[in-house]
């Protein structure tokens, strides 16, 4: 055995692992292996969105464990990288960064600056994920702006136009007028915001009766296209049917009826408006109202607006609001508390725009999507409801257009004679309907041969909700579905109802099976102070340096162990300072142990002759495996990394390796067969502590392994070597409980030094130990070698009697030092 340097250079030791994990090629998956069964993650592609930041690396370090484990365990291992790079979020900052506008642009040019922004942040987070020493197979990289990714996207398209999932309507959406783009439910944030609620007048046709309308939005007056009250509401219900006057328009709607009106709301009296909200959508269709498309797709108000045609949104609203008070029809104004939609990227009003736009049908999937979360475990498995309760909530179908340039394109013409739609042919993508043409001489239906692109793009959630299946292979390899549905879906609390819910419709409707077959939840990451991490906060940590300054093994173990999963946890430095301290530790004792082992020789056939404190620690090794197998198959990290560092440094560290240090420092005082044992012991039960430790200390336990193991058990990496099988056979019971009573004891000992003022090696000239049973001075006796020497005991007396001196903590038995 190799003696391990005394010094342990994090940076340098870590670096040279994750470079020789490469070329050894063991975080590769094996495509051509036959024998070991898969076991796919199905990593979320991130959005390149600069440095990896403390959320990423809780991320990485959990999908990291997952598949490291899974990897000791046998398994083939497929953990791949991707990156979802299109989205409103890059366009976003590409305009903000040059102060441009996207149609400024030629759409090339304006597309390249995005893909050099999605580059340099895509080698920035790539760095940062290599540093935490995350298990790649790094083959597998893909980027979903490059071609051969759009003809994935495309081909699930018109795959799923084929199967009738996917439609042209003109329906009513969420829409930015800002970014100038339809987005979905899932991309409408909800805020808490102080409004004003207007009480208007809206007078009965003809008469100088009025009703009282509350309402924060004003300047919908112009789209009012009803005034609902409910039946039963005796103020109003003689209104129903009759005309009223939109105030300010030189119109009448008409007074309608409906038990959805809640008569304590605002004055009981509503103006239906096209549309003001979602429940504005839900009168219009019931009622068969008319629509009036007041704002334009930039926030204006359009012709329909009469007067205040050409002004935006809150421009408008002040205006009709002292229209209305000159006209007397304002009562009074007062202030609100509400909550209202803005975009989830640029934090602007959403809107809800009547706009022909390119469908999904999910809500008809409902039903499975809940079936399925059903059918499979969740880690925590609370989680499920989330998916469940979004699903469920969805009005309407996903709208997977938007108006944008940097996403892929829809592969879509239209026959500019009659209309038609014409779908790409599987065979003809990736394609940009906008530099080509349909590869069709005429138009199928009316022989014409002049066509129109389709401009709008698709929802970038429709790049990434295929990723189950293109892990996998699919459309390229024959032997897709080995891969598929992925062994393990790992998400974020906050994209449950995106990824997760994008990938079961996705997949459900393209292919009939679920995507996954296991979801792993991971929360997210506070401040210290409990407060969401915020750079405007000054609680941010930067993982670069917190990685750099700690190594990745330390700030592992943050992740690993700082709170249950799917739970929130703070970024706790203390819990990064525990971790390095753990680490000192985990190289000092194995160090320590190296030495002690040095004129061992694995291959040694002496029988040994195994001590009690052996028997005890081997069992209760033999029980922390179980322990911690058990926690990894629950997705349980903190709870099995805090079991095994616990065992390591207060069980294995401060007892036994204390215990046995004078069997192998002196091994002629004791017979061959003994030291055997403490040998054999020692370097079975500290291998065991490095392969339960491995995946989430994975280049620490890999250093000592090479220096200490790899000779012996003849494995290139520790990553590669075989998880612990629990063997029922180790456990001794009663070696456990004689063995716990000899550590009490011991820990007695150390105790009475130290309120002695003793140093821990001062020699105890006698030692008296009194024992009320039998039973447990035959225990001490056993162990008393091993007492003696580890505490410096010159002369040890162990009898039955009573009380005298002072008692071990939890015992019925009394120990008395002298000096
Ligand atoms: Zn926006
Ligand atoms: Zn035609």
């Amino acid at each position: 055995m190799q003696p391990m340097p005394k010094d342990y250079n994090h940076a340098e030791i870590e670096a040279k692992w994750q470079a020789r994990w490469e070329e050894m090629g063991i975080n590769r998956y094996d495509w051509n292996d036959k024998t070991r069964v898969p076991f796919s993650i199905d990593t979320p592609p991130p959005y390149p969105s600069g440095e990896l930041h403390m959320g990423n690396v809780l991320n990485w370090t959990y999908f990291d464990m997952v598949a490291r484990y899974k990897r000791m365990q046998g398994f083939n291992v497929l953990f791949p990288q991707g990156w979802d790079c299109h989205g409103l979020g890059i366009e976003i900052q590409v305009e903000k960064a040059n102060n441009i506008r996207k149609r400024d642009l030629p759409p090339d040019q304006f597309r390249g600056m995005c893909m050099a922004l999605v580059e340099k942040y895509i080698a920035m987070m790539k760095e940062g994920i290599l540093k935490l020493g995350a298990s790649i197979d790094w083959t597998t990289e893909y980027k979903t702006m490059n071609p051969d990714y759009w003809r994935r996207t495309q081909l699930s398209f018109i795959l799923l136009y084929q199967k009738g999932y996917m439609y042209q309507g003109t329906h009513p959406v969420n829409w930015c007028t800002r970014d100038e783009t339809a987005i979905a439910d899932a991309e409408v944030d909800h805020v808490k915001k102080e409004g004003m609620l207007h009480y208007i007048k809206f007078y009965l046709a003809g008469t100088d009766e009025y009703l009282l309308i509350a309402t924060s939005r004003p300047e919908f007056i112009p789209a009012c296209v009803a005034v609902e009250v409910n039946p039963n509401d005796e103020r109003y219900s003689k209104y129903v049917g009759r005309k009223i006057s939109v105030p300010l328009m030189n119109r009448e709607v008409t007074v309608i009826a409906d038990e959805a009106v809640d008569p304590k709301f605002g004055t009981g009296a509503m103006q239906i408006c096209t549309y003001g909200d979602k429940e504005d959508v839900k009168t219009v269709i019931k009622h068969k109202l008319p629509v009036i498309r007041l704002i334009t797709q930039n926030g204006q108000i359009s012709e329909a607006g009469c007067k205040y045609a050409g002004l935006y949104v809150n421009q408008a609203r002040a205006a009709i609001v002292e229209d209305l008070k000159a006209a007397g029809l304002l009562e009074k104004s007062e202030k609100i508390q509400q909550e209202v939609g803005v975009c989830e990227r640029c934090k602007s009003l959403v809107e809800i725009l009547e706009v022909k736009q390119w469908f999904m049908k999910t809500r008809e999937l409902t039903q499975k999507v809940e079936e399925n979360a059903n059918a499979i475990p969740w880690y925590p498995d609370y989680m499920k409801n989330r998916l469940i309760d979004w699903a469920k909530s969805l009005d309407w179908d996903w709208v997977i257009s938007r108006q944008r340039l940097f996403a892929t394109p829809i592969p879509v013409w239209y026959c500019k004679g009659c209309g038609e739609i014409i779908v790409a042919k599987p065979e003809w993508v990736p394609i940009d309907p906008k530099l080509e043409g349909p590869r069709i001489d005429a138009c199928p239906k009316c022989g014409g041969k002049e066509f129109r692109a389709e401009q709008d793009v698709m929802d970038t959630w429709m790049d990434s909700s295929i990723t189950c299946a293109v892990h996998a292979g699919w459309p390229d390899r024959a032997d897709w579905q080995r891969l598929f549905p992925a062994s393990m879906h790992p998400s974020g609390t906050d994209i449950i109802r995106t990824w997760a819910y994008y990938l079961m419709v996705r997949h459900l409707a393209l292919f009939g099976e679920r995507p996954f077959n296991s979801v792993l939840i991971n929360g997210m990451v506070l401040g210290a102070d409990g407060r969401k991490m915020s750079k405007s906060l000054k609680n941010y940590a930067a993982a670069p340096e917190a990685l750099s300054k700690n190594g990745a093994d330390a700030v592992r173990q943050w992740a690993a162990g700082g709170g249950a999963t799917g739970s929130d946890i703070p970024y706790r430095i203390q819990d990064v300072e525990y971790g390095r301290r753990f680490l000192v530790k985990l190289w000092n004792a194995s160090g320590f142990a190296c030495n002690l082992l040095a004129k061992f020789d694995p291959k040694d056939t002496t029988e040994p002759d195994y001590q009690l404190l052996d028997k005890w620690i081997i069992s209760k090794t033999e029980n922390i495996t179980k322990k911690v197998t058990e926690s990894f198959e629950r997705c349980q990290f903190n709870i099995a990394l805090e079991d095994i560092r616990n065992f390591f440094w207060h069980v294995f560290c401060d007892f036994y390796v204390e215990a046995v240090k004078d069997r192998l420092y002196r091994p002629e005082a004791y017979g061959k067969a003994n030291v055997a044992a403490a040998q054999r012991t020692l370097y079975e039960v500290l291998y065991r502590m490095l392969q339960l430790l491995a995946p989430v200390i994975p280049h620490m336990t890999e250093e000592i392994y090479q220096y200490m193991y790899k000779d012996g058990k003849g494995y290139p990496s520790i990553q590669v070597s075989q998880w612990p099988k629990f063997n029922p056979a180790l456990v001794d019971e009663a070696a456990e409980k004689d063995g716990d009573l000899v550590a009490a004891v011991m820990s007695e000992i150390r105790r009475d030094k130290a309120e002695n003022k003793k140093p821990l090696n001062a020699p105890i000239k006698n030692l008296a130990v009194t024992c009320k049973d039998e039973a447990a001075a035959k225990a001490i006796r056993q162990a008393e070698a091993d007492i003696k020497s580890t505490l410096k005991i010159e002369a040890m007396t162990v009898q039955v009697g009573t009380a005298d001196g002072r008692q071990v903590a939890q015992y019925e038995v009394y120990i008395k030092a002298e000096y």
